[in-house]
């Protein structure tokens, strides 16, 4: 970081009409900012229109993304057992929302789990022993089997 003075402007304060070279933001002589109309209200539009932007594509991407968060109950269902932790991720196209490992010691399955999609509150549970699926089902929302989903 080195610093030229020449490459400081010099600055004269509005406030007390002293001039000095600084970088600072404030006058070193009253203490008093330089540039206080640098906030124009202008200078909201850009933060602004990014916000709004960022909520408007956020949203949308919410609301129609082809490929939102989690799985559909269709994709999970269609994971062949015995496939690998990183085939999963393959097949599904994307990282398990949760972990988790299912008892204690070496051997112990550990389970992913995605939420799927088209159902709020129920996730798939994809339990892996060895680096090979063993178990895959749904968990929550209507698996109780109540209620057979339509193809
Ligand atoms: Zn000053």
């Amino acid at each position: 970081m080195e610093s030229e003075s020449s490459q400081i402007s010099l600055k004269i304060c509005r406030h007390c009409s002293v001039a000095s070279r600084t970088d600072a933001a404030s006058c070193p002589s009253c203490g008093k900012p330089y540039e206080r109309r640098i906030w124009r209200w202008w200078f909201a539009i850009p933060i602004v229109v990014l916000a709004f932007g960022i909520g408007y594509f956020g949203i949308s991407r919410l609301i129609d993304d082809d490929n939102p968060a989690g799985v559909t109950a269709e994709e999970a269902a269609a994971v062949t057992p015995g496939i690998s932790r990183p085939d999963l991720e393959d097949q599904l196209g994307e990282a398990p929302q949760y972990e988790r490992k299912r008892g204690n010691g070496e051997g112990a399955p550990s389970c992913a789990y995605y939420g799927i999609s088209d159902e709020p509150d129920a996730a798939w549970e994809f339990c892996f022993q060895d680096d090979k699926l063993i178990t895959s089902h749904q968990v929550g929302g209507q698996a109780a089997g109540a209620v057979p989903t339509p193809p």
